[in-house]
C-alpha cells in the first residue's frame, strides 16, 4: 500500500487547492520573481493569510515542493486556529509562543544555500 510515509512512493502530485473548514485554499506554483513580489523576498513557500492562499516556488524539486506544501498547510491551520480563538477572545500569549517556536525550527525560514 502506498502512503505518504512510504519512502518508495513517488512525490505527491500537487493539488490546485486544499479543502479547509469554511473555504478551499488555493495552492499556487509561482516563479521566483512572483514569489519575491508576494513574499518580499525569495522563500520556498508562503502562506498568505490576507488572501488565504499558499504559494510554492515552481523551481523546487517535487520532493521539496511536497515538504514546503505541508509546512505552509501547517501555517494555514495555525492561522485558522488563531482566528477561531480570536473570535472567542482568547489565546494571544499561546500564539506568540507558537510563532517563536516555528521560526526557530523551520527549515523553510532558514537562509537559502547558494
Ligand atoms: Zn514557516
Amino acid at each position: 500500500m502506498n502512503t505518504a510515509l512510504d519512502s518508495t512512493s513517488k512525490p505527491l502530485k500537487l493539488p490546485r487547492s486544499i479543502p479547509f473548514p469554511g473555504a478551499r485554499v488555493p495552492v499556487r506554483l509561482v516563479t521566483d520573481a512572483k514569489m519575491i513580489e508576494v513574499a518580499g523576498e525569495l522563500v520556498d513557500g508562503l502562506w498568505q493569510s490576507a488572501n488565504q492562499t499558499i504559494y510554492l516556488r515552481k523551481a523546487m524539486s517535487p520532493e521539496d515542493r511536497e515538504e514546503a506544501l505541508y509546512h505552509e498547510m501547517h501555517h494555514a491551520v495555525t492561522d485558522m486556529e488563531w482566528a477561531a480563538r480570536v473570535r472567542r477572545g482568547q489565546g494571544l500569549l499561546e500564539r506568540v509562543k507558537e510563532v517563536e517556536a516555528c521560526s526557530s525550527t523551520s527549515p523553510v525560514l532558514m537562509p537559502k544555500e547558494t
